[in-house]
């Protein structure tokens, strides 16, 4: 291949967008993403990045909490406002439950904690990428849970005239709760399978996030009927 044929862009590759004001941490993430053969881009604030996530259009957005004009919870938050389904994971120096949860809100889905492991960050957009091409075989994929109907092509669930956006990490956890309906699933089996990390005892990352699903798909919250917790185990879906 020419050299010139080297600049062509690669539509193939996956696009990262890092928001990041830290030099070294973005030395380090282009480093290590470009190897995994990622395309990399990368801002070093809030502004900038969110000009960069619409006009770039990335695959993934790696953002840090604080970052020198905003900070990342509001970043978060208007990036969901211009796009609903782009996985976002926040590189964030804190690891209190309540700035994790603060978090999700936002709209992130999921964390790393600085200083963070780059092969367990890289484990875990591959494992975002793994689900969305499985996705993209079942393009049409339509279900229920209760009087919702589950859109995933569109990232979206309805329920008469009600429609609410699902990201991608929210559809994930639907999806594979869904694969195993009436049967437990266990927080380790869904940290592991859809956000890509080891098993651990000490993540809340998935409770937090049924506490989200369930605020989005239960009429009453204190009395799931479709996002079953059992306790000890996991969570069992009762479509
Ligand atoms: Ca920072």
């Amino acid at each position: 291949m020419s050299g010139a044929q080297g600049l062509e862009p690669e539509p193939s590759k996956k696009r990262i967008l890092v928001i990041e004001d830290e030099p070294d941490i973005i030395r380090g993430l282009r480093d290590a993403l470009e190897f995994e053969g990622f395309e990399v881009e990368a801002r070093g604030t809030g502004a900038e990045g969110l000009v960069a996530a619409m006009e770039w259009a990335p695959d993934c957005v790696l953002l840090d909490l604080m970052l020198p004009d905003d900070n990342g919870y509001r970043v978060c938050e208007n990036l969901r406002k211009t796009d609903e389904t782009v996985p976002i994971i926040m590189l964030t120096a804190k690891a209190q439950e309540s700035d994790k949860v603060r978090g999700l809100e936002a709209g992130a889905d999921d964390y790393v904690t600085k200083p963070f492991s780059v092969a367990e960050l890289i484990a875990r957009i591959n494992a975002i990428f793994r689900r969305q091409n499985r996705m993209g075989s079942h393009q049409d994929e339509t279900f229920n849970i209760g009087a919702w109907v589950i859109n995933a092509r569109k990232h979206t669930m309805t329920k008469g005239r009600a429609t609410q956006r699902l990201t991608f990490y929210e559809l994930e956890v639907l999806k594979l709760l869904r694969e195993r309906s009436e049967e437990t699933v266990s927080r380790d089996e869904l940290l592991e399978k859809v956000w890509g990390m080891q098993p651990s005892t000490t993540s809340r990352t998935v409770d937090n996030f049924i506490v989200k699903l369930r605020r989005k798909l239960e009429e009453d919250q204190k009395n799931p009927r479709h996002i079953l917790t059992v306790y000890g185990l996991g969570y069992k879906l009762v479509p």
